[in-house]
């Protein structure tokens, strides 16, 4: 469907529409609460969602799942939440913790929805096919530097490179490792090489990002051999049916850390940025940032600009510069 503005009376209208919607969702969440434990409030995890239900992960890492205060903000996947238990695994999420980081995208009102919270690493994919992109690549960085979350780079379809093709790459990306983003080469159709990415994913919450075809389905499925048999669970847990891979899930990884997975957390791109976050979003920028001769230098052409001098010095590579002008001018592809 071709996206399109509302018109503020469509807006009432929707808001109307939600305001009795959640006044309805309300009304349930607190007479569940007359049937559950007061006493025992538990902290819990967002699993996922399923329609209005939650589905939490209690302490003792049991599946529960929970209607919604309605006043208490929107838990999305990776959020820690208080709950209170009700008999037969159910429970009333009662309050939203505060969030380390958040992934959000505009939604029609112009605001920002978070789509998963708590995050730790972004890990972007690139492969040999499609091209990768380094316009987007860095999009994805700064994104990740935006929110707060380490980045690392995952090369896939290892198996496709030739030793000249491996040195070209070498060659355009390994830039990126100067400025502290980890590379790492794996093969998710071969499950070759995934180690050195596994144990950059223990410990931490990560997501995959990348363009559409570099291999981050067929990754998921190798670094979760066991994806069907938690789904399978969350489906028994959520009480609603067959638990989709559309919704925005968390995972375990077998071999410790956790992955956040949906199409649409796999696809997000980078929201408008003012330019000092632009400018924070090349972390190789931070050194000179305020040191131009002029304080508000564009980057662009002026005399005595610290980044243009520090590319001329070999100390940012210059696509990296250019990529942030094109973005800072507002302009969507390179
Ligand atoms: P996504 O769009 O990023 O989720 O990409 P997919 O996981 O759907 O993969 C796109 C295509 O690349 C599929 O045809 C996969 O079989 C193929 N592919 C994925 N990983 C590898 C790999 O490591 N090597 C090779 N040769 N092909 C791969
Ligand atoms: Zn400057």
């Amino acid at each position: 469907m071709a996206r399109r503005r509302l018109s503020d009376r469509q807006k009432q209208r929707i808001e109307a529409i939600q305001q009795r919607r959640r006044q309805r969702l309300e009304e349930r969440a607190q007479q569940a609460l007359t049937t559950a434990d007061a006493d025992s409030p538990r902290e819990g995890v967002v699993i996922t969602r399923h329609g209005q239900t939650l589905v939490i992960r209690g302490d003792e890492r049991s599946l529960h799942h929970c209607l919604c205060r309605q006043n208490i903000g929107h838990p999305v996947c990776g959020d820690r939440v208080v709950w209170q238990p009700m008999p037969s695994n159910q429970g009333v999420v009662t309050a939203l913790l505060e969030r380390t980081t958040s992934l959000a995208r505009p939604v029609y009102s112009g605001e920002h929805r978070a789509l998963a919270a708590n995050l730790s690493q972004l890990v972007v994919v690139l492969a040999p096919a499609p091209e990768p992109n380094s316009y987007l690549l860095d999009q994805h960085l700064i994104a990740a530097e935006g929110m707060g979350v380490s980045a690392l780079i995952a090369v896939n379809k290892k198996d496709l490179f030739s030793g000249e093709e491996s040195a070209a790459f070498e060659q355009a990306f390994g830039h990126y490792r100067d400025i502290g983003y980890p590379i790492v080469w794996v093969s998710a159709k071969y499950e070759h090489g995934l180690d050195p990415l596994i144990g950059q994913l223990r410990d931490k919450t990560s997501i995959l990002v990348g363009q559409s075809g570099v291999g981050k389905s067929s990754l998921i499925k190798a670094l979760l051999p066991d994806i069907k048999i938690q789904i399978g669970r969350l489906s028994d847990a959520s009480g609603l049916g067959k638990h989709t891979t559309s919704a925005t899930t968390l995972y375990d990884l077998p071999q410790g850390g956790q992955l956040i997975d949906s199409p649409g957390v796999r696809s997000f791109r980078l929201g408008q940025l003012d330019r000092p976050q632009l400018e924070q979003g090349f972390r190789e920028f931070r050194p000179y940032l305020g040191h131009c001769r002029f304080a508000d230098c564009s980057h662009d052409q002026e005399p005595g600009c610290a980044l243009i001098e520090a590319v001329g010095n070999g100390l940012i590579a210059p696509q990296r510069l250019i990529h942030f002008r094109h973005l800072a001018a507002g302009l969507p592809d390179l």
